[in-house]
């Protein structure tokens, strides 16, 4: 086996954070923890220093830095600040795999950084894909930079794909007989709701995934299903097709990740049980496969498998992700900043659930989108969305929403 593979963990705080890790432990001989980030949690960044003894651990600023260093004494742990010691990390010279598991838009910088530098990225930060698609692979592709999703449903298209590369070229699916991508929903712990109960619900309700345990913001965006259009818009950019291409598939088991269905009636489907230890473990050893501590799937226990379409008259963000995609340029930045500042509003109950989508909504109307050539625009219109939302927010009578 070769030598010891580096890793940096951007976001090691985390859900997607805490299942890297997982692995990492499982396989001293094969990784080692190199750089960490992590942003509110310093206990828990103590801990992870304390076991991994990384070179590096990141933080958000000085209190931090303070407050980390005294909780490691006598380790040889080096703690840096601010946003730029994530670029630096990643694109460190010693790092082999960069882990992109920040969540929302704080998470694109240090991954282009990674990209540029070529590393082999493990990208679970979607949002990063969804502000700079094009920017972002045309950097993988200058590069020669391994881009592995790890999000469950784009790890498994991958491994349900003909072997290209971790590069897919516009047209190269077709050619290679696929006919379409079955991208699959669980459709959240809202699935059978009416609209009228969709008003009441609350974040307590929102984060209480049926089948995932994810952090605050990804279970919300599960729950209005802007999640799912933020992974289409994800899997039109890794694997170069259009939204027609791909159809969106809801199994609420979330046994089957997603599935490849070709010209000859085939259709390939990747299935396990729901734990992100399966595609973190296939993007790190990629092409090999190591245990990822992960039970085998008991078909007898799971009994049944359920299909339905997804709902976008109840669910309208998976229509709004679209829509933006579509429109293109800054647009899905644009969507992605209102659906942030949106999502935090719900968890501080400044809003309601449908109010979500409403926020988003404007946003795309109102604001104007621009070519997304360059990051300088995306990240100006990134930051328009987000003052355009607060805006709107501000201007909202008190809300009403009660914890049950
Ligand atoms: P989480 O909230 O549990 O963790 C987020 C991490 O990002 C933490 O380490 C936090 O410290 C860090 N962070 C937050 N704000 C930051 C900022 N402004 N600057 C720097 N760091 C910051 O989230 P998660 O569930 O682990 O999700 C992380 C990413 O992975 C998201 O983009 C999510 O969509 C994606 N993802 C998660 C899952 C899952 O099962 N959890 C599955 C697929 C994709
Ligand atoms: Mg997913």
């Amino acid at each position: 086996m070769s030598a010891v593979k580096q890793i940096c963990l951007l976001g090691g705080t985390g859900s997607i954070g805490q299942s890297t890790l997982d692995i990492i432990a499982r396989h001293p001989g094969r990784y080692q923890l190199f750089a960490v980030s992590g942003f509110s949690r310093v206990d828990r960044l103590a801990e992870i220093c304390q076991t991994f003894k990384p070179v590096y651990a990141v933080v958000p600023d000085n209190k931090a830095r303070t407050a980390l260093t005294a909780k490691i004494t006598g380790l040889d742990t080096q703690v840096l600040v601010g946003a730029e010691a994530l670029e630096e990390v990643s694109r460190a010279p010693e790092v082999d795999t960069v882990v992109a598991a920040i969540v929302g838009a704080a998470g694109l910088l240090p991954a282009l950084a990674a990209v540029k530098a070529g590393k082999r990225i493990l990208l679970a930060n979607k949002e990063a894909l969804v502000m700079s698609g094009q920017l972002f692979m045309d950097a993988v592709k200058a590069s020669g930079a391994e881009l592995l999703p790890i999000d469950s449903e784009h790890n498994a298209i991958f491994q349900c794909l003909p072997e290209l590369g971790t590069h897919f070229e516009a047209g190269s699916l077709p050619d290679r007989g696929v006919r379409q991508i079955l991208l699959t929903a669980s459709g959240g712990p809202f699935r059978t709701f009416s609209a009228a109960a969709l008003e009441q619900v609350t974040p307590e309700q929102a984060v209480a995934h049926p089948n995932w345990s994810m952090g605050q913001k990804i279970s919300v965006d599960s729950a209005t299903l802007m999640n799912k259009g933020l992974e289409l818009i994800e899997a039109c950019w890794l694997f170069a097709v259009q939204p027609q291409q791909i159809q969106v598939v809801v199994h609420p088991q979330s046994i089957i990740h997603s599935m490849v269905s070709y010209n000859d009636g085939s259709v390939i489907a990747q299935m396990g049980n729901p734990d992100m230890r399966t595609p973190i473990a296939y993007g790190l050893a990629w092409p090999e496969r190591i245990d990822a501590g992960v039970g085998p799937l008991d078909l007898f226990q799971v009994a049944q498998l359920d299909f339905e379409p997804a709902d976008e008259s109840l669910f309208p963000c998976l229509r709004l992700a679209k829509e933006s995609f579509c429109q293109g340029g800054t647009a899905p930045a644009i969507l992605n900043a209102a659906n942030e500042i949106a999502v935090e509003a719900f968890l501080l109950r400044h809003i309601g659930f449908t109010q979500i989508a409403q926020l988003c909504e404007q946003a795309l109307e109102s604001l104007e989108s621009h070519s997304a050539n360059s990051l300088e625009q995306i990240l100006a219109d990134d930051r328009c969305a987000r003052d355009f939302s607060r805006r709107w927010l501000e201007r909202l009578p008190v809300s009403g929403i009660k914890a049950h």
